[in-house]
């Protein structure tokens, strides 16, 4: 029972942890980060958006307005977690992706929508954008749905797609989150990592090669590359700090890459995994050891 809490307490701030260690990087090529870092392996904020010392972005913020949903409204959270993502919208964040930015705003100028009108803005948005929703916005923040749900499968699964479509219309996001949401939910529940990987490349809704080198992984925000990218870097190393700090050199979309690995890897090695000079300096430490520790013993009618 400790060990399971303690993965869950892992995935969550592994999210964390992830952004805030990539979010220096991002926007840079691997061959910028080598000139200028030579290796990237601290959380020191700056880069694009100029954070401050172990600062999150928009992954970590919509993963708690996830959290903090889920929390509020386990039964059916799907309409507390959509208003908490225009708050955080509303509050003018640095870092927001194009999609969330056009649903999100046409959500808060609408006022309160229903689900289904939720699903109309972002099918919109879908077109808007020139059928360009294919993106990782929706699959960095789904970490929370299966710590909260991952012991009853189909209502996990149907919750994450749910709240991935308030802002994601394109079908191979869906495919993507209920793939990783499983994958996350098996390491979790079985306490293995790379036989549970080998598994899931053979389960894959795309191509994946878990030995591809590094150097031709794809950094790029589409869902796809950034599920290849991440799981490919768990399977290549043997620890939390290895599998993070390797992602991240990477560059590309370095945050939200960052957090959908370290979900991942968290789900695995632990809370106790995350090495503490990273943990001391991440700025949400406590507020996500907290919510998940109340995703943890949530209470839902199954
Ligand atoms: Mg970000």
């Amino acid at each position: 029972m400790e060990a399971l809490l303690a993965r869950t307490r892992g995935a969550l701030i592994g999210v964390g942890i992830g952004d805030a260690l990539g979010a220096t990087l991002e926007f840079m090529t691997k061959d910028e980060i080598k000139y200028k870092y030579g290796l990237h392996t601290e959380l020191t904020g700056g880069g694009y958006w100029d954070l401050a010392l172990g600062e999150v972005t928009d992954d970590t913020a919509m993963t708690i307005a996830v959290a903090r949903g889920i929390i509020s409204m386990p039964e059916d959270p799907v309409l507390s977690i959509a208003n908490n993502f225009t708050a955080w919208a509303k509050s003018k964040p640095k870092d927001i992706g194009n999609i969330c930015k056009l649903v999100l705003e046409e959500g808060h100028r609408r006022g309160t929508c229903s689900e289904a009108e939720w699903l109309e803005i972002a099918e919109t948005a879908h077109f808007w954008s020139g059928k360009r929703s294919a993106g990782n916005g929706s699959l960095m923040r789904t970490i929370p749905i299966v710590l909260g749900y991952f012991r009853d499968r189909d209502l996990m699964l149907s919750l994450a797609q749910r709240v991935s479509a308030l802002t994601h219309f394109d079908s191979i996001v869906e495919k993507c989150i209920r793939y990783y949401c499983d994958l996350v939910r098996t390491v979790l529940l079985e306490g293995n990592l790379h036989s549970v990987l080998l598994q899931a490349e053979q389960d894959a809704p795309f191509e994946l090669d878990l030995t591809t080198p590094s150097d031709q992984l794809n950094t790029s925000g589409y869902v796809v590359h950034t599920l290849q990218t991440a799981l490919t870097c768990v399977y290549q190393t043997n620890s939390f700090e290895s599998a993070l700090t390797k992602v991240v050199n990477l560059g590309g979309d370095a945050d939200t890459i960052g957090a959908v690995t370290g979900g991942l890897a968290g789900a695995y090695y632990g809370d106790y995994g995350i090495p503490s000079r990273w943990l001391e300096n991440l700025v949400v430490k406590d507020e996500l050891r907290e919510l998940a520790g109340n995703l943890y013993k949530i209470d839902y009618p199954s």
